[in-house]
């Protein structure tokens, strides 16, 4: 039986490297109505594929890229894209997104997902165009810029509107944390999804499409439609979406500075004096020339920089996010912006996370001051705090992996394992990924997200915006009454665990969909009930409208993803936090005193999500109560379930 729902293309590529072959396939009936697409579709996967025997940098690694119903159809915020592994940074589940035109087009030529497997002999590129997908010579592109692959792509197929996804030559040279960079200035960022497509030898993919993608019930999907996004038009969510709007993420700096969870001098402490340096006022006032949107969103978050002069003039080009200030700026104690944009713009254009990296440069100048690391080690350059000159060479230096470069180009946790010594005291990571910019000593739940999260330290597969916004009716509405006080008291450990098990899921429909995090996040105006109204009209999966339904769907993605890090070895033990964010009080600003309870917390997530409190298994009769049985069959093998 043809594949029978609407919202997808309704056909996956599945890609032999080492052949050259490309295989067309109509897109799977259960993966659609039991994962949604996107992230949970990967989840599935990559669950059968790849395990604890693949190697992330060899041929046996699989590389997921995905979309979901909602990505490219009329929905704000619907422009990403699903990047999925297994990863080379950190061994364990890797996934990314990415926003901008890419995702959308790739459904517009005709595809849901495409699946690469082997190793091609020499470099190549996949073309998508309008049903066709083919494997093309990438000789000429290899070693080069991200910008100018794209560039040149565009040329030799004579379309300025070709999208991308592209690695640069870190991921040619086996930077752990090689990034896919989309439409020049957008990167799938985190957890070396580039590394693993370079360790295939394929350089990119380019898409173009002019195939439409069906509703189920146009009418009623509009109609639902209309609804959600009329919910953005709430005065309660002014202020959030009119400072994205006219700051983007750069708001964020100020914002998060105040409560004093702004990760400084790597991650010493959580407050930052010269914050404003590199906040939105000064990029607001001084660099800032535009704004863009990703398709078919209506908040455009994106701003476009320009530095006239000097010695890093530049631009226009797509500004550093808050992440990338945060990683080159507070974290590194440099407050030199223009720098920070040169090298944000060098990660995209070398194809590195600008978070890893600037996380590990910090790391680099704390082993600096304590002596840990000299000159010697360092060839010769000077890593004090804040100096500009040494950042922007050892950028150059990591991407080329050259000398003290390839020692960081590991990441932190393997960096401070050949380092030695007290090294791994500095090294800021959950499960090998560096610490996104968020201190948990500041804001209990977020030592909760990081231990959690199946990539590693991050925040974007739980965090909850709830407590620091502040919204006591949507808090009461999803949790109760009697919760709301104490969940809204960011530095309390209570209730914790069921709000970010709760925003999981959520996060997990999300990333399935796949739509970005805008709008669900903060503001938070999407919730279950969102994927309840539109997903049956637009598919015709009429399941979908049942919102028990709905929410074990995100249970059992999550429970999916949890599953494939537990086969390959994480526990309780793994779920943690470093010895800094763990056990280091916070020493000064305005979250002073501040330590994260994250056993309390832990205990609490493992009840609501239906694990065992020692060492975090999932119970089979959880398991199976969401389909899942053949999930519970391999894990009792294992001895990796817990007793009911
Ligand atoms: S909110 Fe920002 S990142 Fe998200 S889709 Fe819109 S422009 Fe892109």
């Amino acid at each position: 039986m043809s594949f029978p729902y609407k919202g997808y293309a309704g056909h996956y590529a599945d890609i032999d490297l080492t052949k050259g072959k490309v295989h067309k396939r109509e897109m799977e009936k259960e993966w659609a109505r039991l994962y949604l697409g996107g992230s949970g579709v990967a989840a599935k996967i990559l669950w059968e594929s790849t395990g604890p025997d693949t190697d992330p940098l060899s041929p046996d690694n699989v590389l997921v890229l995905g979309t979901g119903p909602l990505t490219g159809v009329m929905f704000s915020p619907s422009g990403r894209m699903m990047f999925a592994a297994k990863g080379p940074l950190t061994g364990v589940w890797a996934e990314s997104h990415a926003g901008g035109f890419f995702g959308p087009e790739v459904k517009y030529a005709g595809f849901d997902f495409i699946i690469f497997r082997g190793r091609a002999p020499t470099p190549v590129y996949l073309l998508l165009r309008d049903g066709e997908a083919e494997l093309l010579d990438a000789s000429d592109l290899w070693g080069r810029e991200t910008n100018v692959v794209t560039d040149m792509m565009r040329e030799e197929h004579k379309d300025p509107e070709l999208k991308t996804a592209i690695i640069g030559p870190a991921g040619e040279n086996g930077v752990l944390y090689s990034c896919i960079t989309v439409d020049i200035y957008r990167a799938a960022g985190r957890a070396g999804l580039g590394t693993v497509m370079g360790s295939k030898n394929l350089k990119g993919i380019a898409a173009t499409g002019s195939l439409g993608i069906e509703a189920y019930d146009l009418d009623k999907y509009l109609e639902a439609n209309d609804k959600e996004m009329e919910k953005l038009n709430n005065p309660l969510w002014t202020d959030s979406l009119g400072s994205l709007r006219n700051y983007g993420t750069t708001d964020l700096v100020a914002v998060i500075n105040e409560i004093g969870r702004l990760p400084t001098k790597n991650h010493w402490t959580g407050f930052y004096d010269d914050a404003d340096d590199i906040g939105p006022e000064t990029i607001a006032e001084n660099y800032r020339i535009g704004q863009e949107a990703c398709h078919g969103c209506s908040i455009g978050c994106k701003y476009i920089y320009r530095v006239k002069d000097g010695r890093f003039a530049y631009g226009p080009a797509g500004g550093p996010e808050y992440e990338s200030l945060m990683a080159f700026g507070s974290n590194c104690l440099n407050n030199d912006i223009e720098s920070i944009f040169h090298m944000g713009t060098r990660c995209d254009l070398l194809g590195m996370d600008t978070i890893s990296c600037g996380k590990t440069i910090g790391f680099a100048m704390e082993l600096w001051e304590k002596g840990i690391i000299t000159e010697k080690d360092t060839d010769g350059l000077d890593l004090s705090w804040g100096n500009v000159d040494s950042m922007v060479e050892l950028v150059e230096r990591i991407a080329k992996r050259e000398g003290f470069g390839d020692v960081l180009s590991k990441g932190v946790r393997k960096a401070a394992e050949i380092i030695g010594g007290d090294a791994w005291k500095y090294a800021v990571h959950v499960k090998g990924l560096e610490a996104s910019g968020q201190d948990p000593r500041a804001h209990q739940s977020i030592g909760l997200t990081y231990a959690t999260n199946v990539r590693g330290a991050d925040h974007l597969r739980s965090l909850s915006s709830l407590e620091e916004l502040g919204y006591p009716d949507i808090v009461e509405r999803r949790f109760g009454k009697e919760k709301t006080k104490a969940i809204l008291d960011i530095m309390s450990p209570k209730h914790k665990g069921e709000v970010v098990k709760d925003i999981e899921d959520l996060y997990a429909l999300v990333d399935s969909a796949v739509i970005c995090k805008y709008g669900t996040m903060w503001p938070p105006v999407f919730y279950f009930d969102t994927f309840e109204s539109v997903i049956a009209p637009l598919t015709g999966m009429q399941e979908w409208s049942n919102l028990r339904f709905v929410k074990q769907a995100a249970e059992r993605i999550s429970h999916l993803r949890r599953a494939y890090n537990h086969r390959l070895g994480v526990t309780r033990k793994d779920e943690n936090l470093p010895i800094r964010l763990k056990e280091e009080a916070m020493p000064t600003g305005p979250a002073k005193g501040g330590l994260p309870d994250i056993d309390e917390m832990l205990d609490e997530y493992y009840d609501f999500r239906g694990c065992d409190r020692e060492t975090g298994f999932p119970k089979k009769s959880k398991l199976n109560e969401l389909g899942l049985e053949y999930v519970a069959k391999d894990l009792a093998k294992r001895n990796m379930i817990a007793k009911e």
